[in-house]
């Protein structure tokens, strides 16, 4: 047996022992590609990225087997001089900055000077470049960081970057890779997202041989939007705009109706890069709150542009988080964008969604009006075949036709995008044509060629609401007196949670008084309320407080006896005289979101006579 001693001092063992060495430069870009280069998708964005900051305005991107096997990215920007061509593969060259200063006033997308060198150490690389000045274009070969060849080759102006086989040299890093149709359905959702980001640059993208998205780079949102959405959404949208000194904010949001399950639909884009921001989040979702239902998001693609002096992007390495130096101002300026434009547009859905129109992948549309080098023979071979179904996600089963197709419809029907004058225009009351009332419930109104029906329910408990909440706002709540008071039995938990919120209660208009023992008298409530129970609104708010009282701020208990209106509300299944009917719709006029009830229900859904006429085939 070996001692202890024996055993620390013996080189041989090895396990405690080990020699510092200096990693050789290939290794370390090996190591270093692990920062940027994660998954085709990265390699994509970083080619993208070059392209864009090169001055491109076509850029088509072409992937195989998920970018796992195959990736090409070409441009048709700036090129690379001979003389740069290798040193653009080093690690930490850039032409983009010179020192840590200039990182503070980055406008370009990339500038660490890393993805070609991170890239090309995992893979096999080929480059095509030429600029406008010089004669020649040149090719040159690099596979995992090693200079295969550097040759004059014909090419036009621009610049192409073809990468193969990805992770061959580092199979630990190939592993992570997950299935080819994952991986490069990441990349179509990037290539959605730089679509949206760079109206003015014509992408394509073509997945194994077929064209899934081209945009025109006419400079126009909407059509992007289009592309990467179809018809139904951008349909659905409103136009969200305002200026301040610090920032200004452009973008579309979507109405209530077409909400989401998730928040896969919330896009910032930040000068151009598309950014997470929790503020962002936050305050989007603050201004939509009072039209959502719960648990449904808001789909909404907003375009900031902000002096770079007064953000900090270099906060993750791949540079989607964004900071601001004034959280609160930029809240406040996109909240108040949103809610803005939330409250000024006609927001009733149409009851009948229009049809979902097959996929058309037009050849004619996807041609770009500058020929794309290196495509010209090639565009012969790529099938137009229509979509592949089982390499999209569902959500391109809906996607519109090709953007010169939409260009045409606009142009024949140019109100297809707009929104015309709403039920709840100034004055349009007047002309709305009550007809009646259907199962008890739904009121019937005609107004300019639609056919409007009115929940009586949610409308009214959206009256309630808001009259409520406007008197506690302005501290003035009226209150009705109960004779005899109303007595009610409290439990520990209950009587801690009234005491505790005594002075809010009596601000909502209640007089509680302890009566002996458990017992409380309640002698005074608000007037809204006063057609209800207390069982109905105050036993459930004392519970609701029993259980959270410690957090409950008063407006929160404020907020919970306002929702508590709503109970007052007329039911649906009830008879409700023509006069209370005109009364109730006059006075959703007076609200600032007269289109969903507190919990985010419609109050008014719309038909069009066209989606009558459809009904009784009348027209197809
Ligand atoms: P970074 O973009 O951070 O500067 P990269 O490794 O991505 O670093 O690129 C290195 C350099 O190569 C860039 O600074 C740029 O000068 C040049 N380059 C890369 N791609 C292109 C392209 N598509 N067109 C023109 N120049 C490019
Ligand atoms: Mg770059």
């Amino acid at each position: 047996m070996r001692s202890a001693l024996s055993r620390a001092g013996s080189r041989t063992d090895g396990e405690i022992m080990r020699e510092i060495r200096v990693l050789d430069e290939a290794t370390i870009n090996k190591i270093a590609a692990g920062e940027v280069v994660e998954r085709p998708v990265s390699v994509v964005k970083e080619l993208v990225e070059n392209a864009i900051d090169a001055g491109a305005r076509n850029i088509s991107v072409e992937i195989k087997g998920g970018g796992i096997d195959y990736i090409r990215v070409t441009d048709n920007g700036s090129g690379i001089e001979k003389s740069s061509i290798p040193s653009a593969f080093l690690r930490h060259a850039t032409s983009k900055i010179n020192s840590i200063e200039d990182l503070l006033d980055v406008t370009s997308l990339g500038f660490r000077g890393e993805a070609l060198s991170s890239i090309a150490a995992v893979s096999q690389v080929e480059l095509m470049t030429k600029t406008k000045e010089s004669i020649f274009g040149y090719r040159y070969c690099i596979n995992g960081g090693r200079e295969m060849s550097f040759d004059e080759a014909g090419v036009p102006d621009g610049t192409t970057v073809i990468v193969r086989n990805l992770f061959y040299n580092t199979p630990a890093r190939r592993k992570f890779l997950k299935s080819a149709l994952t991986e490069g359905n990441g990349v179509t959702q990037l290539m959605e997202k730089l679509i949206l980001s760079h109206p003015d640059i014509s992408f394509k993208y073509i997945a194994n041989s077929v064209i899934k998205l081209t945009s025109t780079g006419a400079g126009d949102i909407l059509s992007g939007i289009y592309t990467v959405f179809g018809r139904d959404i951008a349909r659905s949208l409103v136009e969200a705009s305002s200026d301040s000194e610090m920032c200004s904010i452009g973008g579309y949001i979507g109405k209530p109706e077409i909400s989401r399950g998730n928040r896969n639909y919330e896009l910032f884009f930040v000068n151009g890069r598309c950014i997470k921001s929790r503020i962002v989040t936050a305050a989007v979702e603050e201004a939509f709150a009072p039209f959502l239902m719960q648990h449904r998001f808001p789909f909404v693609i907003l375009y900031l542009t902000i002096p770079s002096e007064l953000i900090d992007v270099n906060v993750h390495p791949a540079k989607t988080e964004i900071r601001f130096m004034d959280e609160k101002q930029i809240y406040s300026a996109i909240a108040g964008a949103v809610s803005e434009a939330l409250t000024r547009r006609e927001l009733i859905p149409d009851a009948i969604a229009e049809e979902i129109k097959p996929v058309r992948n037009d050849i004619k549309a996807s041609v770009s009006p500058v020929p794309e080098p290196f495509e010209v023979s090639r565009i012969e071979n790529v099938k137009i075949t229509g979509h592949e179904s089982h390499e999209l996600p569902r959500a391109y089963e809906k996607k519109a036709d090709a953007p010169d197709v939409i260009a045409d419809k606009i142009a024949e029907n140019p109100e297809q995008l707009t929104f015309g004058e709403g039920f709840f225009a100034e004055g349009s009351e007047k002309l709305h044509r009550i007809i009646g009332q259907v199962f008890d419930t739904y009121w019937i109104i005609e107004y300019e060629g639609k056919m409007y029906m009115v929940d009586q329910h949610a409308a009214h408990e959206k009256v309630l609401y808001e009259r409520f909440s406007a008197q506690i706002a302005e501290g003035g709540v009226t209150s009705q007196l109960i004779s005899p008071p109303y007595i009610v039995t409290l439990s520990v938990s209950q009587e801690e949670a009234v005491r505790a919120n005594l002075e809010t209660f009596s601000e909502l208009g209640f007089t509680i008084e302890h009566f002996g023992g458990k017992e409380y008298a309640l002698s005074s409530v608000p007037s809204e309320l006063f057609r209800m129970t207390p069982e109905d609104y105050f036993i459930s708010v004392v519970d609701d407080l029993a259980e959270n009282s410690k957090t409950a701020s008063p407006k929160q208990v404020k907020d919970r006896i306002a929702t508590m209106a709503c109970k007052a509300a007329v039911k649906g299944n009830m008879p409700m005289k023509y006069a209370e009917a005109d009364a109730l719709i006059r006075e959703l006029f007076t609200l600032d979101n007269p289109y969903n009830c507190p919990h985010g229900r419609p109050t008014v859904i719309a038909f069009s006579k066209q989606d009558i006429e459809k009904m009784f085939k009348r027209i197809v």
